[in-house]
This record gives C-alpha cells, structure tokens and sequence, in this order.
C-alpha cells in the first residue's frame, strides 16, 4: 500500500507518518528529511539547498525525484508513505511514472485539513518545544519562513489537490483533532 499524505506545514503529516510506520510497517519517505540530513552530512547537495531551505522555498524537483527514486530502488518495505512529497505537478508526475515502473500505483492520496492560524501557531509550537526540552531547531520554523512555506504551499502544492481529485485518488481528512482523532481518520481511510 502506497499512500500520500498531503498538506500544508505544520498539518500533523511527519507525525501520522510515524505512527503508521510503526502500526503498520509501511516506511516514512520525508524528502525533508533527508535534505536536513544532506545537510548534516555535510554533502555538496546538502550545501545548495541550505539557503533555500532556511527562506522556506522549494528545492528544485530534480534534486528531490532523485532522492525518492533512489529510496524507491532501495528499501524494501510493505508500503510507503510519501511525506512532504510530491509538492509540485511535476513531481507528482515523476512519482506514478517512477511507481508504475515498479508495476505499483497509489492507494490513497490523504490531504490533511487544516486552516492557516493554526498552522503558524503549530510550527511555532514546535520550535518553542524543542528550544525548551534543548534540542536543535528547525532554522524554517520562524515566523517569517512559515508565511513563505504556506505561500509555497498555496502556490505550488496545493494544485496537487485537484490532479488526484481527478485522478480518483483524494480523500480528505480533518486535521485539525487530536494525534488519536487524526489517526483513527486516516485509518478508516485505510481499511474501508
Ligand atoms: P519539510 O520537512 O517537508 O517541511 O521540508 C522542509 C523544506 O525542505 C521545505 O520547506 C523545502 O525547502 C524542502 N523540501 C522538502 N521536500 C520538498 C519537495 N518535495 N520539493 C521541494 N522542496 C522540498
């Protein structure tokens, strides 16, 4: 089973990926995961995308498609959640034709419902958790960043959710309960 979980930032999508790797097997694919760890890594890519990162704009789709293909060609798992990806047209293209040729599809595309006040408090929320319990801090989880990441989002990714309405594929889900609500949501879409 291959789902999407799709929205803007600070809807809870890292989060219910989590829990469904762990209920479910399934493996948590986060591209901005593994740019924060091209980072930490030091790697050439991992320099070029710093900037872009912390100004809250999107890296280009070359350089995320070839981190998914990558994962795709490598990890074996029963099922992939595809988390902060696709966040563009062409990167939700890239994503069925690299899908269909491993003879796969999507089951589910879960966009996650949210409205913007929320969000910002969200993200701030979990800056000022982290700066409390000591741990590092996301460098986009300010003020400023949120409002470009949303702008992006409104921009750029949000088209999405026409194309897979069209495609059959969309579910929505409120986003807006608590972690349980939100998960017992996703999980009806699973198994119904
Ligand atoms: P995230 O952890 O998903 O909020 O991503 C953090 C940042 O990484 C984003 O604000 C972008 O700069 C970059 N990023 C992550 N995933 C993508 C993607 N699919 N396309 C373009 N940029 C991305």
């Amino acid at each position: 089973m291959n789902i999407i979980l799709l929205g803007p930032p600070g809807a809870g999508k890292g989060t219910q990926a989590r829990i469904l790797e762990e209920k479910r097997g399934m493996v948590q694919l986060s591209t901005g995961d593994m740019l924060r760890e091209a980072r930490r890594s030091g790697t050439e890519m991992g320099q070029k995308v710093a900037a872009i990162m912390d100004a809250g704009e999107l890296v280009t789709d070359d350089i995320v498609i070839g981190l998914i293909e990558e994962k795709l060609n490598t990890v074996d798992a029963m099922g992939f959640i595809f988390d902060g990806f696709p966040r563009t047209l062409g990167q939700a293209d890239a994503l069925g034709a690299l899908l269909e040729s491993m003879g796969q599809g999507l089951n589910a595309v879960i966009a996650m419902e949210v409205n913007d006040d929320a969000l910002v408090a969200r993200v701030l929320n979990r800056a000022e958790e982290a700066r409390a319990a000591g741990e590092p801090v996301r460098a986009d989880d300010n003020e400023e960043s949120i409002k470009t990441r949303l702008l992006e989002y409104y921009k750029k990714t949000s088209p999405l959710i026409g194309y897979y309405h069209a495609k059959g594929d969309l579910v929505w889900v409120p986003g807006l309960g608590t972690i349980d609500e939100v998960e017992a949501a996703i999980a009806a879409v699973l198994d119904g």
